[in-house]
């Protein structure tokens, strides 16, 4: 079963931390209908947990908020955090369709500032949303997450690397790289090479002329040699 972006403008602002952010945050922006986006159920459901009359931003608390918690199909919930006071339009119990409203992005709860805070659990875990959850295709992705507003940090773990702007960065990247690995394997066969040699060493001597030789061993130490 597919669950849909709660939200028809999707800024993905901080991603899924299994035990640090168990769910993920979605912006706003001022070109895609501001900051009153409306909040639709991600699939057909019952409503199985709701609050409605919060009216607080707590900076340091660590509350959802208004909220709105759908069962699903297949052993998948969701639950839509941080929505707007008054807002909130359906109740426990309730059965409702997929793309219904259940209110308007807020920051009620513990938010810095207007964000969807959206968890997906399985079978009562609660897993990435990003798994489970799919673009429609009326909906709109942001390219620039980092423009979204309503949020005061942004948090991504990799930044992708900046793609060459023309053929010949690309071609004098190429080269760059294909002369390190030149370099690389010529270092690796003299390297072979000098494995091979003291693998096939042979310490070999003959003692032919009938005298005394002084061999030294280690520091400070002689071994005589002499003939009989
Ligand atoms: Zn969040």
């Amino acid at each position: 079963m597919k669950l849909k972006y709660p939200v028809n403008y999707i800024a993905i602002t901080t991603y899924f931390k299994k035990g640090v952010h168990n769910g993920i945050d979605l912006g706003w922006s001022s070109a895609y209908g501001g900051s009153e986006q409306a909040i639709y159920a991600p699939a057909d459901g019952i409503v199985t947990a709701v609050r409605k009359d919060y009216n607080q931003t707590d900076a340091t608390g660590s509350s959802y908020g208004n909220y709105v918690k759908i069962k699903h199909a297949n052993g998948l919930s969701t639950l839509c955090a941080h929505l707007k006071y008054g807002s909130v339009s359906v109740n426990v119990g309730d059965t409702i369709t997929e793309g219904t409203q259940i209110g308007i992005m807020g920051r009620t709860g513990r938010a810095n500032g207007n964000h969807l805070h959206y968890e997906v659990f399985l079978n009562d875990t609660k897993v990435n949303p990003e798994d489970y959850t799919y673009v429609y295709p009326t909906q709109i992705v942001s390219s620039n997450p980092t423009a979204t507003e309503g949020l005061l940090y942004y948090t991504k773990e990799e930044t992708p690397p900046t793609p060459p702007e023309t053929v010949d960065e690309l071609k004098r990247q190429i080269q760059f790289l294909e002369d390190k690995i030149s370099l690389q394997t010529k270092e690796i066969e003299i390297l072979k090479q000098e494995l091979s040699e003291k693998e096939n060493f042979i310490f070999e001597y003959n003692v032919e002329e009938t005298a005394l030789y002084e061999i030294e061993l280690y520091k400070g130490e002689m071994l005589y040699i002499k003939e009989n």
